[in-house]
Order: structure tokens, then C-alpha cells, then sequence
């Protein structure tokens, strides 16, 4: 998965999650389905036959009803499905109170992980179990991380949460205050050649150490005092490493210590690295749109002309854009239409319709056919052009301004349309 795509699929799960997390039950009514990719469906269906036959054990008429609804559902999803897809499955599904005692209704949330699931789990609580699938948004690149002084350098990769430490050397640097009858020209000279030769050593290590890793998404640069900024000034690291520089942290040691001390600020580091990639994917549209080049558009309807021409080579949304796009048919004719609003007007707008002829051939059978988020509507027309998708927080200045200026949706193009 490229990170242009995965801004878009870890802002789905994330929004998916949410709404799952939000979602009680009014007794242990709940089912949660985990299926790993290696199980037969139908195992799965013989597994869910057993827990609908405990069911009926359950002392609570509606509770039982609502478990064993909610195992029917599931199984009946189960089933379209004639293997189970190569990341597995994972089907949410229970009675949830709509407005109060006596309103529930059953909802099924079918999800496609982003990666293989391992667990195998079946649970009925009173909430969806969704800590599985957390899991996946935890970041998983990478991260190379160095820390150094005069005294020595420890190399350490980060993946995830895991911590390896590769590494350690020490530099043969002799302290700063030279011992008695020493030339104070000379031991300076000396010890300036010793880091010299130091930091060539740091370099070679770091460059052995990081280069070879496939998707390195960074590097953080660690160390008590000067010394790390003293190394970076020089030329002892690849450029291609330089230019992975995320950050450079004060920590007090340089040992495993020192590691543990730049890692523990790493969240802030990742989420770092994310601004700086939303800045520059926006500062670049802002670029074009100042430039006048023809070459970025904004606004709903810009950007779906464009999505359509096929003319879009970046897709910017604004995460916290809460519209849907709702189509409505009429039954006795071909009259469709589609528009966008607020997702809380959508009820308002059934009300509506139900009490309006069509405008086409006049007959009152008009009616709500699908209600989608619009940020799924326009990235599926980019996925169909091949644009990529940058689902864009507004924890940035220049996020802020793409959603208060240009409505949130914009889009940088691969050539004047
Ligand atoms: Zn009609």
C-alpha cells in the first residue's frame, strides 16, 4: 500500500472505529466476528450455528432474540462471501437503541482489515470489541534512530512499538581539558582530528545500518549537547539519509537510555512527520493557485468536473468534512438525483420528498436510494482515474486554511481542464 493510499484507509478505519466504539447495546447483545484469512467459511457457519443453540439458554426474552437476530445476520453475511478474503474479516453486528428503550434496531458493519488478522474471535458483550483491529493504526514504518556525543553512538531501529538496539560504539575521543605541559594549539588539533575520524565512523555505521532497510521512513538523531549538530553539519551521512532527518532531540545519554528517551517523544515525532507531509502536499497547491498555473482547483463541483475528466492528479480532502451524497429515485420513472448536505439534514430531506410528487412525471414515488460520505464518493471517483488521495487533518495551519477557504475539498491537476 503506498502512503498516498493509506492517508485515505487509515482515515476510513479510524472513522469506522469511532462510530463502532460509540455503539452500546442494551444487554450482552452485541456479536463481534473475527476471522483470520486461513479459516473456511464454512467452519465459521458451523461455529455460529453452536453459539445461536447456547443462545437459547439466555433468560431474557428480548436478549435472546436480539443474540440470536444478530447470529442470523451474520451468518447470512458470512455466507456471500464464497472464501474468506486474504486480510480476513471482521463483522460487527447487534441490536442498538436508536432512541431510547424499545428502538433498536439490528446493524451489520462488515470491515476488510488493512492487514492479515490473526485472531480468531467470537464474542457477544455489550459493546463491539474493536481492540483488534486498533491495532492497525498504530503507525508501522520504520524509524531509524541514532544518538551520539563525543563519547560514543548508539543505532537503533523502531517498527511499530518494537525497539532493536543494532548498535553501540564507542569514539576514542579523549576529554575536553588536555593533561599538564600538552600545547593547548596542538590538543586541539588532535582531538578535532579524533571526532573528525569519530564521525566518520558514526557515519558509516549509520549508513550500513539504515540504508539497507526497505521503507525507512526516518530517522530521528538523538544525544546529549552540540555534538549531534556538530555531526549533521558535516558530510558524514548519505544524503538520502540526511534528507530522512526528522528530528534532532535533546535526551541526556547516548546509550540505550538515550534511545529509550528519543523514542518516548516519537509519537509526537511521527505526528510531526504527518504535518510536515500535509504542509507540503498543501503549500503545493497553494503554490499553484497563487501562480495562477490552471494547475489546482477547488470547490465540490471544480473538483468533481476534474475527477471526471479524469484531470486530477492529487485529491485533497479535509478529514472533518461531514457531508453525504444522497441520491434520489423515483419509482414510476428514470428520474434520479443526487446532491450533497449535511449528514444530520438527511431525515429532514425523507420528509420532504415523501410528501412531494416527482418532478418529472409527477407522481409522489420519490425515495431516498443511497446515502454515501461524500470523502468515499470523491475518492472512489479518484481511485477510477488513478488520482491519489490525501485525506488532510486540520491540526496544521495550512489544513485549517484548505478547510476554511476552499471548503475543505481541492485538488492539484495533472494538466489544464
Ligand atoms: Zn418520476
Amino acid at each position: 500500500m503506498s502512503s498516498k493510499q493509506s492517508s485515505l484507509h487509515r482515515f476510513r478505519l479510524k472513522r469506522d472505529l469511532e462510530r463502532l466504539a460509540s455503539k452500546e447495546g442494551r444487554g450482552t447483545e452485541l456479536v463481534s466476528l473475527y476471522v483470520p484469512p486461513d479459516r473456511q467459511i464454512s467452519d465459521v457457519v458451523t461455529m455460529l450455528n453452536d453459539e445461536y443453540g447456547t443462545a437459547s439458554n439466555i433468560k431474557s426474552t428480548t436478549t435472546r432474540k436480539n443474540v440470536q437476530d444478530a447470529i442470523v445476520k451474520v451468518t447470512q453475511r458470512l455466507k456471500l462471501f464464497k472464501k474468506v478474503p486474504e486480510n480476513g474479516l471482521v463483522i460487527f453486528c447487534g441490536a442498538i437503541p436508536q432512541n431510547g428503550p424499545g428502538s433498536e434496531k439490528i446493524e451489520t458493519y462488515v470491515i476488510a482489515p488493512p492487514e492479515p488478522i490473526q485472531v480468531y474471535l467470537y464474542r457477544c458483550d455489550s459493546r463491539f470489541h474493536i481492540e483488534h483491529l486498533k491495532e492497525f493504526l498504530v503507525e508501522k514504518e520504520t524509524y531509524g534512530v541514532l544518538v551520539l556525543d563525543a563519547s560514543g553512538a548508539t543505532f537503533a531501529t523502531l517498527k511499530g512499538k518494537r525497539l532493536d538496539i543494532v548498535e553501540k560504539i564507542t569514539s576514542g575521543v579523549p576529554g575536553k581539558f588536555r593533561a599538564g605541559g600538552q600545547s593547548a594549539r596542538r590538543f586541539d588539533r588532535q582531538r578535532e582530528a579524533k571526532i573528525n575520524d569519530y564521525f566518520k565512523r558514526v557515519g558509516e555505521h549509520a549508513n550500513k545500518t539504515f540504508l539497507e532497510i526497505d521503507n525507512l521512513k526516518s530517522l530521528i538523531i538523538g544525544g546529549p549537547g552540540p555534538t549531534k549538530e556538530d555531526f549533521m553539519k558535516g558530510d558524514y551521512l548519505h544524503y538520502t539519509l540526511k534528507e530522512k532527518v526528522a528530528a534532532t532531540i535533546d535526551t541526556s545519554y547516548v546509550n540505550e537510555q538515550g534511545v529509550e528517551e528519543a523514542v518516548e517523544r516519537s509519537q509526537d515525532i511521527l505526528r510531526r512527520i504527518r504535518y510536515v507531509e500535509e504542509k507540503n502536499i498543501i503549500n503545493d497547491f497553494l503554490g499553484e493557485i497563487s501562480k495562477d498555473t490552471g494547475l489546482a482547483t477547488y470547490g465540490e463541483n471544480e473538483v468533481r468536473r476534474n475527477l471526471k475528466l479524469g484531470s486530477v492528479n492529487t485529491l485533497l480532502l479535509s478529514e472533518d468534512i461531514d457531508s453525504v451524497r444522497v441520491t434520489v429515485k423515483c419509482s414510476s420513472c428514470d428520474y434520479v438525483n443526487q446532491e450533497t448536505m449535511k449528514r444530520h439534514k438527511v431525515p429532514e430531506l425523507e420528509q420532504d420528498i415523501s410528501n412531494n410528487a416527482c418532478p418529472k412525471c409527477g407522481v409522489p414515488t420519490l425515495s431516498v436510494e443511497d446515502v454515501q460520505e461524500l470523502i468515499d464518493e470523491l475518492a472512489e471517483l479518484a481511485d477510477e482515474t488513478g488520482a491519489d488521495v490525501e485525506v488532510l487533518s486540520g491540526e496544521t495551519e495550512e489544513g485549517q486554511m484548505l478547510k476554511k477557504s476552499f471548503g475543505g475539498i481541492a485538488a492539484l491537476l495533472r494538466y489544464k481542464a
